[in-house]
């Protein structure tokens, strides 16, 4: 089974700059380097996986700074799914800007790490940073979903449907999870955080939010080694996605086919 793959840009922030994006010294942290923010649908047949669920229009504007384009949900739309039947949402791990439309999709699955949950309901989630980078509600809506059967908590490696598996890599947060995708171009594995832009991955530098630094470059690893190329390896992050992979038409810097 083969599976169709979009990267679905909503959001945007120019006014970043490269220090807050790469672990360690940056010897250039002040130069201007824009982050976009994804959602990734996987269409094949009837299926579809959703990978990730974004941020609200409400969330971006509490939070500032960023620009947000147009919301995911319109755009699956447009790409010819209906958000209220997709079977399956996969999450690649609790910060806020990949839970945010999970009440959207009512008949989904969830799929989560078992340990990304556990991290965001333990004794450290308030601390430091954490507190800012998940979002309260989001958190209690996949406890309450847990409690209702809705939520499936995996392990390690997980089929979601035949040709999608989800993979946990950790390093940015305790439970983060990418995903691979049987395509016709070969093998395609959606880094989310695992690799938020190319060069993280390409120049084997960490990304700034870091919960075990091994396991990052490890993360790196293994994501060339579940992809069929490198080139296959679509960042979380980076905005030139949509320069490397072909728009979809009326959706131009919105939505790219990957594969
Ligand atoms: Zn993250």
């Amino acid at each position: 089974m083969t599976w169709q793959v979009y990267a679905v840009r909503f959001a945007h922030r120019d006014a970043s700059v490269r220090g807050e994006h790469f672990y360690g010294h940056d010897p250039c942290a002040l130069d201007r380097f824009p982050i976009s923010y994804y959602v990734w649908l996987a269409v094949s047949g009837d299926e579809a996986v959703l990978f990730d669920a974004g941020f609200t229009p409400e969330t971006a504007a509490r939070r500032g700074n960023r620009e947000y384009l147009r919301s995911p949900m319109d755009t699956i739309r447009s790409l010819g799914v209906d958000p209220d039947v997709v079977p399956h949402v996969v999450l690649s791990h609790l910060h806020y800007d990949h839970t945010g439309h999970l009440r959207d999709f009512p008949g989904a699955r969830i799929v989560l790490q078992e340990r990304e949950l556990a991290f965001w309901t333990s004794r450290h989630a308030s601390r430091g940073e954490h507190a800012h980078l998940a979002e309260p509600g989001d958190v209690a809506y996949l406890v309450e979903q847990n409690l209702t059967g809705r939520v499936r908590l995996v392990d390690g490696v997980h089929e979601v449907a035949p040709g999608v598996t989800a993979h946990r890599l950790g390093g940015h947060t305790p439970g983060l999870q990418v995903l691979r995708v049987a395509t016709e171009a070969g093998h395609v594995v959606l880094a989310a955080d695992g690799s938020h832009f190319y060069e993280n991955i390409g120049r084997d530098r960490p990304y700034a939010v870091v919960n075990h630094l091994p396991s990052m470059y490890e993360a790196f690893d293994a994501m060339r080694a579940l992809a069929d190329a490198e080139e296959l390896i679509v960042p979380g992050h980076d905005p030139r996605v949509l320069d490397r992979f072909p728009a979809v038409t009326g959706l131009e810097g919105i939505a790219a086919r990957i594969a």
